[in-house]
């Protein structure tokens, strides 16, 4: 009888014990769009949650083929991260597929990482398809910007509050400790990238609009005519006859785009050519500060 008694109180604290543990073990699930939408979310969850990004590393983000893989991911998420403005549209037919409520438009774990965004290049006019330009609602390359980035972390914040609420404290927490390592490397950015300040710059997609809007580059050209639509021979003449002309002397590209478009208008401007990152994941970077970091390294050099 006591033997019995023992092993039942036994057994209860055990599960007592046991139970919170489990509960603790059991992250979050979180699927961003993006690996950079992604690394952010690692840095306000922390051991809290389990983040994976639909688009991997240095896959054109305005075209991704999804896999099966990511609507199962989707279906049992308990947060979702998107760029949004239009951008990463081809996540909405795997939310579609994924029937999972909590983290669809309206449900608490739906983040549209642009909230708060002050936009940039909103078109005035309705753009239509046959131009070719792929940004619809303005510019959504805002998370290139680490003072974008701090915004971005707030709208995750406020949704891992949502789903989560038991762990707010803990959230909070890893949000002020990620805007006091931004605002720490704020001055260091700065005084790299005084070396381009003024100076008119060359680079491939406008991938960069808020980044050199915050540190004060001026965008010459890019090499594409228009967002998604690649050079003619034509235009990259009128573009290497422009550049001679104003003194063009810094292009700064990510490895992502073919080499042979920078590489030849470099070889007959003489500008100095430097590659960067597209994703974090490429050329060393593996958090978010190490990502614009070496971006801010990549214009550093080209500014020289
Ligand atoms: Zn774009």
């Amino acid at each position: 009888m006591s033997i019995g008694k023992h092993i039942v109180t036994a057994a209860l604290a055990f599960a007592l014990l046991a139970a919170p543990a489990v509960a603790a073990r059991a992250a979050l699930e979180v699927v961003a769009t993006i690996p950079e939408l992604a690394a952010i979310a690692r840095e306000v969850g922390g051991a809290k949650v389990r983040v994976t990004s639909i688009a991997q590393p240095n896959q054109d983000y305005h075209r991704v083929e999804a896999r099966p893989s990511d609507v199962a991911r989707l279906s049992k998420a308990d947060l979702f991260v998107r760029v949004g403005m239009d951008f990463d549209q081809w996540a909405d037919a795997l939310l579609g597929a994924a029937r999972n409520k909590r983290v669809s438009p309206g449900g608490p774990g739906y983040v549209d990482a642009s909230a708060r965004i002050k936009r940039l290049e909103v078109p005035t006019e309705r753009i239509s398809g046959a131009s070719g330009d792929i940004h619809a609602q303005g510019n959504p390359h805002y998370y290139y910007d680490p003072g974008c980035g701090k915004v971005i972390a707030h709208n995750i914040l406020l949704g891992l509050r949502r789903v989560s609420p038991g762990d707010a404290a803990t959230f909070d927490a890893n949000y002020q400790r990620f805007v006091a390592a931004i605002d720490a490397a704020m001055p260091r950015w700065q005084r790299a990238m005084a070396a381009c300040k003024g100076t008119p710059v060359v680079t491939y997609h406008k991938n960069w609009v808020y980044f050199m809007n915050r540190f004060g580059v001026r965008e010459f050209a890019t090499l594409e005519p228009k967002p998604g639509i690649p050079p003619s021979p034509a235009y990259l003449r009128r573009l290497i006859d422009s550049m001679k002309r104003e003194k063009v002397k810094a292009m700064v590209v990510e490895t992502i785009y073919p080499k042979r478009f920078p590489e030849f208008v470099a070889r007959e401007t003489g500008a100095r050519l430097e590659w960067a990152p597209y994703s974090i994941g490429v050329l060393g970077t593996q958090d978010y500060l190490s990502f614009v970091d070496r971006i801010v390294q990549a214009f550093q050099r080209a500014c020289q």
